[in-house]
């Protein structure tokens, strides 16, 4: 009999490199860690990869889920990973930012927002810390709207809508964002507690109600312009966002 599947050298090496995570009714398989020499600012920095993809099978047989990589058309659901820096799984503290896919400001350097800035400026804090992760979550676009929602909402704000109000007056609760996997896989990657890289309030409690171990947030303001001011008050104004660093997310 022909054997259509993977060959049996290639699912040797694959298979040491996967681990199954049971979410509530399904699955995620994270895969990794796989080298990855990044450019950051004037520098070349070694961070460990590792991507997970959500699946309703829940199996231990991975050639299973192997085979079904090349009829499930994966690049038309985008999925997410995580950047991994230092001794990550027994450091005492790391930093962690779970990062919201932005296709504007992360590829295009828009500067209506300041998730391009965030983004490096959060990998240049992991590699100074000495240790850390950068979750980036590709199904968060826009606040979790999608893209091209995000482009309807863009044509209101243009026409005086705030970020709040534009993404309402489309039908969408203003933060849709849902971070479970997220936390999954970082309660797989590492137990030790974490201190949270945002200005979002909202983002430290989902991280602490999930039973994570957190010692604080530091905040991660910069890049502040013309064109993003208005967006960065209504993050303040209407989103709860803080300024200031919390050292203990308790009071
Ligand atoms: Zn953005």
């Amino acid at each position: 009999m022909i054997k259509t599947g993977i060959d049996a050298n290639a699912f040797a090496v694959l298979k040491e490199k996967i681990q199954l995570i049971e979410t509530d009714e399904s699955a995620i398989y994270l895969v990794g860690p796989i080298r990855l020499p990044v450019q950051l600012f004037d520098e070349t920095v070694v961070f460990q990869w590792y991507c997970w993809l959500n699946c309703e099978e829940v199996t231990e047989d991975y050639e299973r889920i192997i085979e079904k990589l090349s009829a499930a058309n994966l690049a038309e659901f985008q999925q997410s990973s995580v950047l991994v820096y230092g001794d990550f799984e027994n450091s005492e503290d790391a930093l962690i930012r779970m990062h919201s896919i932005c296709h504007t400001g992360d590829i295009f350097g828009s500067k209506r927002c300041d998730c391009g800035y965030q983004l490096k400026q959060s990998m240049k804090m992991i590699m100074e810390h000495g240790s850390g992760a950068l979750f980036y979550l590709a199904n968060h676009e826009g606040r979790g709207i999608g893209l091209f929602s995000k482009a309807m909402a863009y044509v209101l704000q243009e026409n005086g809508y705030d970020t709040v109000d534009a993404n309402e007056s489309l039908g969408f609760v203003d933060d849709a964002r849902d971070y479970s996997d997220a936390i999954r896989v970082l309660k797989r990657l590492r137990t030790n507690p974490v201190t949270l890289l945002t200005n979002n309030p909202k983002k430290l409690t989902a991280l602490e109600e999930s039973g994570l171990a957190v010692s604080g947030r530091k905040s991660l303001w910069g890049d502040i312009s013309n064109y993003n001011a208005n967006y960065l008050q209504t993050k303040i104004d209407r989103s709860g966002h803080l300024k200031e660093d919390t050292t203990c997310p308790n009071d």
